[in-house]
């Protein structure tokens, strides 16, 4: 059976507010089909999105830049709640999509779903194409009288599209109309992106087709007319690859899982495998799927009562002594495909351990600990109850709030929480973004903290989503003035967009999946503020007294917009439910793809020992008039801290700064007539360049004397 549904639009949504009239008054039962839907939204501002959240409008993640400072939203709402949408000011509905019936969602699940062959695989991944060249990162461009900073100018190609995407920052904020014409000719549109009564940049709502070979862009700012071209460069570098010959993939090929079925299996992989694999049995139970409630259409076999959570630890060292990696999914229930991420992973490592030589460098030099689902109770509910479930099943706030019933596991955390005047999440239940009575309050978020406290090995995290496709890191909240959680330093950012380029290429590498540049990058600079967020917890150590990095914590969202060339159009790919075998399948194995990517990271960090390099844009042969603004270049993402007095550069010396969000570098400008300048880079791993010891003054810093005329 094919359930593939579309936006609905126009006639449709005339229909749509017939059945309002026929569905409303029924009470929901174990029988009858959810009467919520996913709805499109377009709204004047972010503050009013915010203000209907609090009202209770459950928000999914798919929430992006619409025309002329506008957002768009896909929101889960019941027939009587889209009316009051379309009578709110400042809302307009753009159309409306029905999850799958119950039959359809039920023939969707493991045990139901007809398992894909070898050859229907092998006919869903694409040939391999031609790799995109390498990108050079190259640092923002400003214009000569500073008005316009080009942030990003990012190409690339995806099915058969050579694709464009924007970010400009004007000091002339939010109310400059910024003309943009490709060096073919071509005129390209972007918006202010405001957020909270903030400016923070232009872009564009979504990529858009270039025509023609276009190499480079010119921004022209409406308010002063100043002018820059920018070089588009390359957003990642690979293209469609074939598996390694040999390579085995494709495990998760029989659908959608529960939690009984999720744990059969891992507890059966480290029977099988007893000398890289073990189950982690985590200490909180859940309250359990069969709490008051709850409708309960779930197989007589699904237990009802609390659960015991588990991981699946693959490593050949697991004593602690090698970089951990986190890797966790589905804390949200209905992001159905996310766990069989988790497992396809988990498969790959153990099935290619000794014959793929990647695989079995990775078991050897990693600590890997696989959570296919934090909500176990949460998952059962939106597998046989209610598609629409998204928090746990705790009914000890709001009994009886149907869904919403529950705590939303990814704001029950203890940095930038609610509770702290943090924004992204309602402080009263019932809301789709409870944050419980106080941080980690829940059984589930508190197994996720136990499990970073127990292993402080653990470096790195991946804490995944769907759908909306955004790939992001901290900070992850800010306040009600729009005060950010202490932003990591430049250097970690770019540790995180150099990464990002690691594990985005090899998502791409499956079926041509393309991440946005413009989804890719801190949770704030890209997308809202989630107060409470389990990655924040995790970077910052569970306290945001610094930006010192505790793990590096990244957040996954599959279920990206395809590129449709008949259409010319970005089209949806099945929200929380893509039909299993033409797409939720594709997705498991693309985001996989990228879950190997993160740990190809932490073994490269693992393994770091070389010092960074660094090269200023001056040196003391050089004659300079005028003040000088110096920049480094660095070999690897690495922190400069730097003295121009003629003292020895020290760990409490300055540092190189960001030049704003999403910016680079900020120069360090020089106005005497001979500087002394002494510096050395320090990378993520701690690495000093030349074996400088800034303590104990042991070797020489990097110098330049510049001298100006
Ligand atoms: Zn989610």
């Amino acid at each position: 059976m094919t359930h593939r549904r579309r936006w609905c639009a126009g006639i449709a949504l005339a229909l749509a507010s017939a059945l309002t009239i026929t569905l409303a008054p029924q009470p929901a039962s174990a029988e009858d089909p959810p009467v919520e839907q996913l709805v499109r939204i377009r709204v004047d501002s972010t503050d009013l999105l915010r203000e209907l959240e609090q009202g209770g409008l459950d928000i999914t993640h798919d929430v992006g830049q619409g025309p002329g400072a506008t957002f768009e939203a896909t929101v889960v709402t019941d027939p009587a709640g889209l009316e009051r949408l379309r009578t709110e000011d400042g809302v307009e509905v753009l159309g409306t999509l029905d999850g799958p019936t119950r039959e359809e969602a039920r023939a969707q699940l493991k045990g139901n779903a007809e398992p894909l062959t070898g050859r229907q695989k092998d006919a869903l991944k694409p040939a391999p194409s031609r790799a995109n060249k390498p990108g050079r990162g190259r640092p923002p461009v400003v214009s000569p009288d500073g008005t316009l900073t080009v942030l990003r100018a990012d190409t690339w190609t995806t099915g058969g599209q050579r694709m464009v995407s924007l970010e400009v920052r004007s000091e002339a904020g939010r109310d400059d109309r910024l003309s943009v014409t490709a060096d073919t000719g071509q005129s390209l549109t972007m918006s202010a992106f405001v957020d909270q009564g903030t400016y923070l940049y232009h872009r564009q709502s979504q990529p858009v087709p270039l025509t023609g070979d276009a190499g480079s862009v010119t921004v022209r700012s409406g308010a002063d007319g100043s002018e820059v071209t920018a070089p588009l460069d390359s957003w990642l570098s690979s293209g469609v690859t074939d598996f390694p010959d040999g390579f085995r993939w494709g495990f998760t090929d029989d659908g959608y899982v529960d939690s009984e079925q999720t744990d059969a299996l891992i507890e059966k992989l480290a029977a099988d495998n007893p000398d890289v694999a073990e189950v982690v049995e985590l200490p909180n139970e859940t309250v359990g799927y069969g709490a008051p409630g709850g409708a309960l259409a779930a197989p007589a076999s699904y237990p009802r009562e609390g659960k015991t959570v588990k991981a699946l630890r693959i490593g050949r060292v697991r004593d602690g002594s090698k970089t951990g990696v986190l890797l966790y999914a589905q804390e949200h229930a209905r992001e159905w495909v996310t766990s069989l991420v988790a497992l396809e992973t988990a498969q790959r490592l153990l099935a290619n351990d000794g014959t793929d030589p990647l695989t079995t460098s990775m078991i050897d030099d990693l600590d890997i600990f696989i959570v296919p689902q934090v909500n176990p109770d949460g998952v059962a509910y939106a597998l046989y109850d209610d598609l629409y479930q998204r928090s746990n099943r705790n009914p000890a706030y709001c009994p009886g709030a149907g869904t919403n019933l529950g705590v939303d596991l990814n704001r029950n955390f203890r940095v930038g929480s609610v509770h702290e005047g943090f924004v992204g999440a309602s402080a009263r239940c019932p809301s789709s973004t409870y944050a419980g009575p106080e941080p980690l309050s829940e059984s589930e978020s508190k197994n996720t903290a136990w499990l970073v406290e127990q292993h402080p090995n653990i470096k790195f995290a991946m804490n995944t989503h769907s759908f909306g496709g955004y790939f992001m890191w901290s900070p992850g909240a800010y306040d009600a003035q729009r005060n950010p959680l202490p932003r990591p330093s430049l250097a970690t950012e770019q540790y995180f967009f150099a990464s990002s380029e690691t594990i985005l290429s090899r998502v791409r590498e499956y079926r041509d999946t393309v991440v946005w540049p413009g989804r890719t990058g801190p949770i704030s600079d890209v997308l809202y503020s989630a107060a409470g967020n389990s990655g924040d917890d995790l970077f910052y150590g569970g306290d945001a007294e610094d930006n010192t990095p505790h793990v590096y914590a990244w957040n996954f969202e599959v279920g990206l917009p395809r590129w449709d060339a008949a259409s010319q159009r970005w089209v949806d790919t099945g929200a929380f439910w893509p039909e299993f075998a033409d797409e939720g399948f594709g997705q498991a194995m693309e985001f996989a793809n990228g879950w190997y990517g993160i740990l190809e990271v932490a073994q490269a960090y693992a393994n770091d020992t070389t010092d960074p390099t660094s090269k200023a844009n001056v040196d003391g042969r050089g004659s300079y008039s005028g003040p000088v603004d110096v920049l480094w270049e660095t070999s690897e993402p690495a922190t400069i801290y730097y003295t121009t007095d003629g003292s020895r550069p020290t760990w409490d010396s300055p540092t190189v700064q960001q030049d704003g969000i999403r910016g680079g570098a900020l120069p360090i400008r020089l106005t005497k007539d001979r500087t002394v300048l002494q510096w050395f880079a320090v990378d993520q791993k701690g690495n000093v360049e030349g074996n400088y010891d800034p303590d104990r003054g042991r070797g020489a810093p990097q110098r330049e004397v510049i001298k100006i005329r």
